[in-house]
């Protein structure tokens, strides 16, 4: 039972409730409070694992008249830590996992607690899938309010392009269902504006006929990295929709420092045989290959590397171009990589995700370009200070090369210029429908749009 708020506040909140409340002194509460990146130490006042609409209104109508802030968890991956909060109520929404299927209309109804994984798994046995992101236990929600890029974009566009509609409870306790006809400001807004006008608690996709993908990785020592990488951006750039790829510059478990390029065609497998022979042909990897793969496998084959409770720090901004001095400053810092487990991504931003307005949806992001990703990764706190410093060190070396923006669902904590910088030009549209729906800022643990200071 709750000490700070009393205890007949506490049993206020429980028993209006149909899931559990966690409250510090209950036995689940270190696990609840955890999430992804385990450089984020946080306690909430409570944990509150709603198993519908109707607790999270009524989470919501309880934060509100008690004064308290809130939180909204839905797989807990982000970087940034903002499910969890000092001292505020967080509603972690992993109890909701409703996931019903239409093969008629190719549409998915899903519950904002879904995985990635668990998603797929619910619409593969159909032979449907939707773009989503590539490791599994990232969670729909988190992913879908930033934009969501995957191996389906250049194809069927971003997670946000394919939302039909959704289920928002908004900060005046209201759920509403926002659609491009019903509340449509609301729509545009939460494709792309993460979770700063309400709570989603379900979401309606369309879904597209994915089953086997032409996919897998090709590696290649650093030594030949230059002549791939300026082959593989030209490539990639003339290649049709149906191809989305990514380059991933690691170590090898040995320690070797290599370049990987990894690639999924969702066409007719023959096609992109013929597309992709001359990307496997123009110099031997040394490991790796391309093969027919069901969707699934290609969806969790990045999870090992990921693994939940390592220590993260992430840098991020848009790479137009891999230019030879982009190319230079990468290879001349990779090999100063004090962590095996970290990696720098580029995922590709490509096809009908490059081509849609930019202003359509609140994600402004659309161009052929990558979003480049410093993904350091390790495990003891001791060597925090060499990691940070040495992805700070890369990140300002790559700033002639890079964009002045950057895509929402990578930033850290790094202030309100990055903030905007991550919306764009659809800030000013962000910011009066947030005074709008959120004039108080209850919905502040994200990525923020704050009505007191635009
Ligand atoms: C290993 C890893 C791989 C990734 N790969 C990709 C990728 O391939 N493509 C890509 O686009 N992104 C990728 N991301 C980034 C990912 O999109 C973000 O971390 C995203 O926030 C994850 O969503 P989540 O629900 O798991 O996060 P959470 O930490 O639970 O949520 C993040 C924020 O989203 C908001 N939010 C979450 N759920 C709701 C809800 N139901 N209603 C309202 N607001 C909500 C809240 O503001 C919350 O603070 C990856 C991240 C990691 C750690």
């Amino acid at each position: 039972m709750c000490m700070v708020l009393g205890a007949s506040v506490g049993r206020e909140l429980g028993s209006g409730l149909q899931g559990p409340v966690i409250w510090p002194e209950d036995g689940g509460y270190d696990a609840a409070r955890g999430v992804f990146n385990g450089m984020i130490d946080r306690y909430p006042l409570a944990v509150i694992r709603p198993l519908d609409a109707a607790d999270v209104v009524r989470s919501i109508q309880f934060a509100r008249r008690h004064g308290l802030s809130i939180s909204v968890r839905g797989g807990g991956h982000s970087v940034a830590g903002h499910a969890v909060r000092d001292g505020a109520i967080m509603l972690d929404l992993s109890g909701m996992k409703a996931v019903v299927v239409d093969p008629e209309t190719r549409t998915v109804r899903a519950e904002a607690g879904l995985t990635l994984g668990e998603f797929d798994r619910a619409t593969q046995p159909f032979g449907l899938a939707t773009t989503l992101g590539v490791v599994s236990v990232t969670g729909i929600a988190g992913l879908t309010l930033g934009g969501g890029l995957g191996w389906l974009n250049g194809r069927y566009g971003l997670a946000c392009d394919n939302l039909i509609s959704a289920d928002v409870v908004t900060a005046d306790g209201q759920l509403l269902t926002a659609t491009p006809r019903e509340n449509e400001d609301l729509f545009w807004g939460i494709r792309g504006g993460g979770g700063n006008f309400g709570v989603v608690t379900s979401f309606e996709y369309q879904l597209h006929p994915v089953d086997l993908v032409l996919a897998g990785a090709m590696s290649y020592p650093l030594s030949v990295a230059p002549r791939v990488l300026r082959f593989y951006n030209d490539f990639v750039k003339a290649a049709p929709d149906e191809l989305s790829t990514a380059v991933s510059l690691a170590r090898t478990p040995s320690g070797e420092p290599m370049l990987s390029i990894a690639v999924c065609y969702c066409g007719p497998i023959e096609d992109g045989e013929q597309l992709l022979y001359p990307l496997r042909t123009f110099q031997s990897p040394v490991d790796g290959g391309i093969q027919p793969l069901p969707y699934t496998a290609l969806q969790s084959a990045l999870d090992a590397r990921f693994p939940s409770g390592r220590l993260h720090y992430w840098k991020s901004g848009w790479l137009r171009d891999l230019t030879d001095g982009a190319i230079e400053t990468l290879l001349q810092y990779l090999p100063l990589m004090p962590s095996a487990a970290s990696s720098v991504g580029l995922q590709q931003l490509h096809g009908v995700a490059s081509r849609i307005a930019p202003s359509a949806t609140a994600f402004p992001h659309r161009a052929e370009q990558y979003d480049f990703l410093i993904l350091s990764q390790w495990s003891e706190a001791i060597d925090s200070d060499r990691n940070i410093e040495w992805t700070s060190a890369l990140f300002q070396a790559m700033q002639p090369h890079l964009e002045k923006s950057v895509y929402v669902n990578n930033l850290g904590d790094e202030g309100p210029g990055r903030v905007k910088a991550a919306y764009g030009q659809n800030y000013p549209r962000l910011a009066a429908l947030k005074r709008t729906l959120d004039p108080d800022n209850l919905f502040h643990a994200n990525q923020n749009i704050d009505p007191s200071r635009i």
